[in-house]
């Protein structure tokens, strides 16, 4: 087993040297760096005894065979393409994961009673197009035909992308799940937080995926002059925008398990000598709990509107995502942590605060994740690091999970 993890680790070089820039990591949706990434994890998929196909939207799909009668399947899955500039593991860990522990069976001879799919998806970051879960949407049958029309930064459109990388955009519908009973969706990934390192374990089990709703802001003040315009006349939309970003932070220090985060802000009209007339600025809230999720949004957008009031400036508020929390399968939660502790590693659950194709794929099937520590919870980033004992138990808990789902009624 420990020579499947080394051979894991060493396939995440190879993926990590696959970029369409030569000195970082960078590979989108269905580039020429995608393909070769392809080229090699086919490889890799036909080694473990398996079909391999790509199906429009350019998902991989690796499909070992259950024994004779066997019947539905189960789906272990995660994305090859990246962000700009990305670490090798997001991504890449799990579908290599997936592939070592099917490889372990096809060493062995082993069919279970289901059939294994591997997925590598073909988009999960979104970077090329700025739209996410582009893969996991395709299998899920929740593929938004209005994204073909998106253009990429050089112009090209979605569809235009799909058709040179081998796919018919008009048969995305096609690239549905059609192959029968689903028996669930695994997932791997690095955890990309600092909870398993902070406790000082290798895996932890996902118990659900933090729901998230984004919203757009914009402080309506006057645009003045900064040098005839007294202090006491001013209306200025970024005091008020700034007031309001300290009140996000303090609120989300105040309970536990929120997060909130103003990441965009832009001040027009952004000149040195004239007061910001207007600031329109992001507001992202997430919360394993959806109740509380939704609190602490209603909250903070009151306090922008008491802030905005006392100061005369107006506020428009628009809401620009919403996504509930996706509970595990508590039958797939349960069995990950009885393989983990079966293995003698004490079993955690932790809430994902990122989102994964598990989000997309659980309007399919059951889904659960196991998350494996990375050094300083740092991802998305060339930093990204995990070490080759905690792949090794990463792949161990796969292969004993599998072991207990083909010993189920
Ligand atoms: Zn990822």
């Amino acid at each position: 087993m420990g020579r499947d993890a080394s051979v894991v680790m060493q396939r995440c070089d190879e993926l990590g040297s696959i970029s369409e820039e030569p000195d970082r990591l960078t590979r989108p949706y269905a580039s020429d760096a995608m393909r070769r990434a392809h080229e090699q994890v086919i490889t890799w998929m036909r080694e473990a005894g398996r079909a391999v196909s790509r199906d429009n939207i350019g998902n991989l799909r690796g499909r070992y065979e259950g024994a004779a009668g066997a019947n539905g399947t189960l789906l272990i899955g995660s994305h090859l393409d990246s962000v700009r500039d990305a670490g090798r593991y997001d991504g890449p860990l799990g579908v290599l994961v997936g592939i070592a522990a099917v490889q372990s069976l096809h060493d062995r001879g082993m069919r279970l009673p289901f059939a294994i799919e591997v997925v590598a998806f073909a988009d999960e970051e979104g970077l090329r197009y700025g739209t996410t879960y582009l893969g996991s949407t395709a299998l899920a049958g929740t593929f938004d035909n209005a994204d073909l029309d998106r253009t990429d930064s050089a112009g090209a459109t979605m569809a235009e992308a799909i058709r040179a990388f081998g796919g018919d955009p008009g048969r995305i519908s096609e690239d549905r799940w059609s192959e029968g009973d689903l028996m669930g969706y695994i997932e791997v990934h690095i955890e990309q937080g600092p909870m398993l390192e902070t406790r000082g374990l290798p895996v932890g089990v996902v118990s659900g995926i933090a729901g998230q709703s984004r919203y757009q802001m914009t402080f309506t003040g006057e645009a003045a002059h900064a040098g005839t315009t007294p202090m006491d006349r001013r209306k200025d939309a970024l005091v008020a925008a700034s007031m309001f970003v300290q009140r996000v932070e303090s609120l989300a220090r105040s309970q536990e398990g929120l997060v909130a985060t103003v990441g965009q802000l832009s001040v027009q009209p952004g000149a040195a000598n004239v007061v910001p007339g207007e600031v329109t600025l992001s507001l992202d809230v997430r919360h394993a709990d959806d109740a509380g999720r939704l609190f602490a949004a209603k909250r903070l957008i009151d306090l922008a509107s008491d802030i905005a009031k006392h100061r005369s400036i107006a506020l428009t508020t628009t809401r620009t995502s919403e996504n509930a929390t996706v509970p595990s399968s508590k039958r797939l939660t349960s069995m990950l942590m009885q393989a983990a502790q079966d293995l003698g590693h004490p079993a955690i659950q932790l809430a994902s605060g990122a989102g994964h194709d598990a989000v997309v794929m659980a309007g399919l099937t059951e889904i659960a994740m196991l998350f494996v520590r990375c050094k300083g919870g740092i991802s998305h980033n060339p930093a990204e690091s995990v070490t080759e004992d905690d792949v090794a138990v990463a792949i161990n808990v796969l292969g004993k999970f599998l072991e207990l789902m083909a010993a189920q009624p």
